[in-house]
């Protein structure tokens, strides 16, 4: 939930606002300050057609990364607010765990200036958590990057269109292999929503896209279930997955 406008006084009084990344006092409590924004980094162009990796100056517009090339993939696109570097790590380590009601919005508005063509017909679902580690943490910050996707974008929040059936390890430092047997059978489209995913448009959100092995397995259940295209969408993005290929 938003910090009502009327509260806002009162909460900056409280707690002045500060930059996440920095500390330096900043205007409002939901951004960065001017110094901050300039070291995020985002994707540029030229980019590969199919997964928007950048190719630097290497590859004209229009080709294919070679991850995409060795194994085409199921999703319609990856749109990345950030690469995965010091500064966009902070930031996830600060929606994960605090300060995720002035973050969320922040983040998801460089996030939604990735999304091109999303409309009001689009659902937007959330990379799963397994319930336990929701209980820890007490709530999914994927979900909370969607639900502001949605306020901005105009989708359609499916909060629980996938379940996450058993808790997974952490996926770092495991082969391609070891990670799709981690993953087998752990997420699955929920029964519940699997009408309304079937022939939709669908945007996974997740907060970072590592390996790519958690949202490939999200991709594949929401297309098996029948949805037309999914769109994955991150705030910050890991460029080493040229690995899951080896
Ligand atoms: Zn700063
Ligand atoms: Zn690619």
């Amino acid at each position: 939930m938003p910090v009502p406008q009327l509260l806002v006084p009162v909460v900056d009084l409280i707690f002045p606002p500060r930059c996440p990344l920095c500390g330096g006092g900043i205007g409002s409590q939901s951004g960065l300050c001017p110094q901050c924004w300039s070291t995020l980094s985002v994707p540029g162009d030229p980019a590969c057609a199919l997964c928007s990796r950048p190719f630097g100056d290497t590859m004209p517009d229009g080709g294919i990364c070679a991850p995409c090339f060795a194994q085409p993939p199921r999703h319609a696109g990856i749109a990345a607010a950030t690469l995965y570097d010091e500064p966009s790590r902070k930031l996830v380590l600060a929606l994960k765990h605090g300060r995720r009601l002035a973050l969320a919005g922040m983040m998801a508005r460089l996030i939604a200036a990735r999304l091109n063509g999303v409309d009001e017909t689009w659902l937007f679902v959330p990379v799963p958590l397994h319930r336990w580690r929701l209980w820890k943490r007490g709530y999914n910050q994927a979900a909370e990057l969607a639900r502001e996707l949605v306020r901005i974008s105009g989708g359609q929040l499916v909060v629980d269109g996938l379940e996450r059936r058993k808790p997974t390890p952490s996926l770092g430092g495991l082969g391609k292999l070891a990670r799709k047997r981690a993953l087998s059978g752990a997420i699955r489209v929920n029964p519940r929503r699997a009408g309304r995913l079937k022939g939709a448009s669908v945007v996974l959100v997740d907060d970072v896209l590592t390996s790519g092995a958690t949202s490939n397995a999200c991709v594949a259940q929401l297309r098996r279930a029948g949805a037309k295209r999914v769109v994955i969408a991150c705030f910050a993005r890991v460029l080493d997955e040229a690995l899951d290929h080896t």
